[in-house]
């Protein structure tokens, strides 16, 4: 079931389209394993599928003597979690490859890429179509009732008419909304409450978005709800900076034009020859947080609620980034949290 008439009018295609390594999350938690995994199987299924996607290959650098003992951790940190291509860059080399970044050191993440998530999502409604699947667009889901042997779904179509059907699983993954979707099934749970953490984005003008090869990360901060202003070079060879981080109350996707002086300040850190004139406001996405501000790491709850009497219900919350990454890593572990109740 989905609300809008297609798949991804939000979150999936809000986003930076970048196939993550696994670098950031921590040890044993569902973020870095689905992540892991996750970037091998988009690779293969965009080989098997002929979906557009690029090695770009990222770098993350430092500018000082302080973000680059935190530019040291992050590499201990990548090369335990398994992503074990990542390298520290000699200087002179980033200066061969990225010439017009400015840096003090710096990590070379190879299996870092991009992809064109559209096309991917159009395949994955294909493939599920293909083998005897139904997606009911314009159908958005309004209340979970516990019956014998399942639930019994209440929906309004087209935002006019209500029926019911009745499902013995149901598999919540409604991004900014899943909290809500969990309420109606009352799982009214402070754990599961969604905070919207909004990023946006500004385009580089083409001459100088030339001058950029990679993916070129800063040094995340600890407090960031993000990875930093980065800048992202996209299919075409066009490159965006951002997301920056701000929490918000309300779902809107206008971008303040007004933060184009504070995204040119982060970027000049690294790449010095971006001016005030060379970005416009692009788009923006909303990342579906567990977190609150300054709070730290929270995982992605991906559960069979038979513990609170909900069984065969399984919510899929917080799947925040690397969720893209993760998705066909987070699609078997569903499949296995599904397969012994069928
Ligand atoms: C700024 C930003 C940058 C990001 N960059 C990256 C990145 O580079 N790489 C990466 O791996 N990840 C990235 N992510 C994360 C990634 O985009 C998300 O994790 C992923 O897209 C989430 O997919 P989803 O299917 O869970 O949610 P969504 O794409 O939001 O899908 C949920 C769907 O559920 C539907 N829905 C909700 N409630 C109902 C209801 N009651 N009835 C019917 N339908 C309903 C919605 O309409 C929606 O279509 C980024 C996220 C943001 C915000």
């Amino acid at each position: 079931m989905e609300k809008y008439p297609s798949f991804g009018q939000e979150t999936s295609s809000r986003n930076s389209e970048v196939i993550h390594a696994g670098i950031y999350y921590p040890l044993d938690s569902l973020k870095l394993k689905t992540c892991l995994e996750g970037n091998r199987l988009l690779y293969e299924f965009c080989q098997a599928h002929n979906i557009l996607f690029k090695r770009t290959g990222k770098l993350i650098i430092a500018i000082n003597k302080e973000e680059e003992k935190d530019l040291e951790q992050l590499f201990k940190r990548g090369r335990e979690n398994g992503v074990k291509d990542l390298e520290q860059l000699p200087i002179a080399k980033l200066h061969t490859v990225e010439p017009h970044i400015k840096a003090t050191a710096a990590l070379f993440s190879p299996s870092t890429g991009i992809f064109d998530t559209h096309s991917y999502m159009k395949q994955l409604a294909a493939s599920f179509k293909k083998d005897g699947g139904q997606i009911a667009y314009n159908t958005e889901l309004t209340k979970i009732t516990k019956i014998n042997n399942g639930y019994e779904l209440s929906v309004i179509d087209n935002g006019k008419e209500s029926f019911t059907f009745d499902s013995r699983i149901v598999i919540n993954c409604g991004g900014l909304h899943a909290d809500k979707v969990a309420v109606t099934a009352g799982l009214a749970l402070e754990e599961y409450r969604l905070k919207y953490c909004k990023g946006d984005y500004f385009r580089l003008a083409p001459a100088k978005a030339s001058l950029i090869k990679h993916l070129v990360y800063p040094v995340p901060k600890p407090s960031s709800g993000g990875l930093g202003i980065h800048l992202t070079p996209d299919l075409s060879g066009s490159v965006r900076l951002g997301p920056d981080d701000e929490y918000v109350k309300e779902i809107d996707y206008n971008i303040n034009a007004a933060k184009a002086a504070a995204f040119c300040e982060s970027v000049n850190g690294f790449f010095p020859k971006v001016t005030l004139e060379d970005i416009t406001p692009d788009t923006s996405g909303i990342r579906p947080k567990l977190q609150g501000p300054g709070e730290g790491f929270r995982d992605f709850i991906i559960r069979n609620e038979e513990d609170r009497g909900l069984p065969g219900l399984i919510n899929l919350i917080g799947i925040e980034s690397p969720g893209l990454t993760a998705s066909l890593s987070i699609a078997r572990l569903v499949a296995g949290l599904v397969k012994p109740i069928l």
